[in-house]
């Protein structure tokens, strides 16, 4: 309640009663509703700028940026999962692949590196976020490089077993005559007695005794560089060239069955079995050459002998007979 004011009224000799002013009441009403709304808009704005209230807009925004933070956190589990399987497959390839087909493995450093030089990584600075964000690009540009990596060395594996694969075709790997046709083995490579001189001398080969006609197979893949009797010795004669360096050679035949430039497969049917030439009595002599070497064929059977067969063949083979040349 305002209080009533008094004044002396000299005319009347009495006190009256200070009637205010209508225009100065409504000012004042005015002033405080005024100074009221400002305090209440400053108190408002001090408010919101002291993170003591959030608007709902700011809440979302940040429900927002936590479900990102989370998202990235599961992405970066599964680039873990990814970077494991990479791990494992590179480990295969160096310890197995790699060394299966005697290529060098290659390097952790080398499979692991990132991108050097210029910064790539400049547009993602400068956020909250920059250093969670360039990180994770980092290990997919790791990634990436890793895969490119591993799939150009599984390129050189994949042509490397290829070749593998015909080399394995090629080498002289069989016996030229089927064990059931051999009446036995006379003679393998080593030192032997001459069967004209009687003297030791050197035998370079495998004699495989069986009845003149016995077919004759193709030891390896290959072209054949001679089919005939014009070498001293081996009379009417084979020669196969299959490349790598190596080449077989079948001696004393009765007759051929290819012909010079002629290409064979392993197992191919080339020529009979006879006695023509240096010759006893009906045999194929069989020799294996290594870069111009001869060298004893009964290191390359493995691909028609049982063990068993093997180990029979090596005992005659072992026997210091007379070789029948
Ligand atoms: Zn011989």
């Amino acid at each position: 309640m305002s209080k009533v004011k008094y004044y002396y009224d000299p005319d009347t000799l009495s006190y009256r009663k200070i009637e205010p002013k209508k225009s100065r009441r409504f000012r004042n009403i005015a002033l405080f509703f005024l100074g009221s709304f400002l305090f209440g808009f400053l108190g408002l704005i001090l408010l919101l700028n002291t993170n003591l209230v959030n608007t709902p807009r700011e809440l979302s925004l940040a429900r927002e940026v936590k479900n990102y933070e989370l998202q990235f956190e599961l992405l970066g589990k599964k680039m873990e999962q990814i970077e494991n399987v990479l791990a494992n497959i590179e480990d295969r390839d160096n310890n197995i692949y790699r060394l299966y087909f005697e290529a060098n493995p290659i390097p952790e450093e080398q499979r692991r590196a990132g991108f050097g030089g210029v910064n790539r990584y400049k547009s993602l600075e400068g956020f909250n976020n920059s250093e969670m964000i360039i990180a994770t690009t980092k290990r997919l540009d790791i990634i990436q490089k890793q895969m490119v990596i591993q799939s150009k060395s599984l390129d050189e594996i994949t042509k490397l077993a290829e070749e593998k694969e015909k080399l394995l075709a090629a080498i002289p790997a069989i016996q030229p005559i089927k064990n059931e046709d051999l009446t036995r083995m006379a003679s393998g490579y080593g030192w032997r007695s001459d069967p004209f001189t009687k003297a030791r001398k050197m035998h370079w080969g495998m004699d495989f005794t069986s009845p003149k006609g016995t077919p004759i197979y193709a030891s390896g893949d290959g072209t054949i560089t001679r089919a005939d009797n014009n070498a001293s010795g081996y009379g009417k004669h084979i020669r196969i060239d299959h490349g790598y360096g190596y080449m077989s050679l079948y001696g004393h035949l009765s007759q051929y069955n290819v012909k010079a430039r002629q290409k064979v497969k392993r197992g191919d049917l080339i020529g009979f079995v006879g006695s023509t030439g240096r010759s006893e009595a009906p045999h194929l002599h069989y020799e294996v050459w290594k870069d111009d070497e001869r060298i004893n064929p009964i290191n390359f059977y493995y691909g028609s002998l049982t063990a068993e067969e093997f180990e029979n063949m090596l005992k005659y083979a072992n026997q210091e007979n007379q070789s029948l040349d």
